[in-house]
């Protein structure tokens, strides 16, 4: 029997960040944009889930910055790309990609 396939290459870091233990399973609390950004009705550029309470905040390159300014208040450092098509995680305590 030939098995060929290989395994899906999904992007693995190899920085073990001790903020990791943080993430929860989590559901976007609002899945249609930056929670901020909606009341305020203000523009956001790309969007950022928390992974410990599921807050969903706009990027870095958003005017606002939400998702950092969340991260600082709530101390909830790690971050998911809320992008289509992206899974990379994000640290914003470490400044690095977990
Ligand atoms: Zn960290
Ligand atoms: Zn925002
Ligand atoms: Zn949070």
């Amino acid at each position: 029997m030939r098995s060929g396939s290989e395994t899906a290459s999904t992007p693995t870091s190899t920085v073990s960040d001790p903020h990791l233990s943080m993430i929860r399973r989590v559901h976007p609390r609002t899945p249609n944009g930056c929670e901020e950004c909606l009341l305020l009705g203000t523009e956001w550029v790309h969007l950022r889930l928390c992974l410990t309470c599921g807050h969903v905040g706009c990027c870095d390159s958003s005017p606002l910055r939400h998702a950092r300014a969340h991260a600082h208040a709530a101390g909830h450092p790690i971050v998911r790309s809320f992008e289509p098509g992206e899974s990379w995680r994000w640290c914003y305590v470490d400044e690095q990609y977990v």
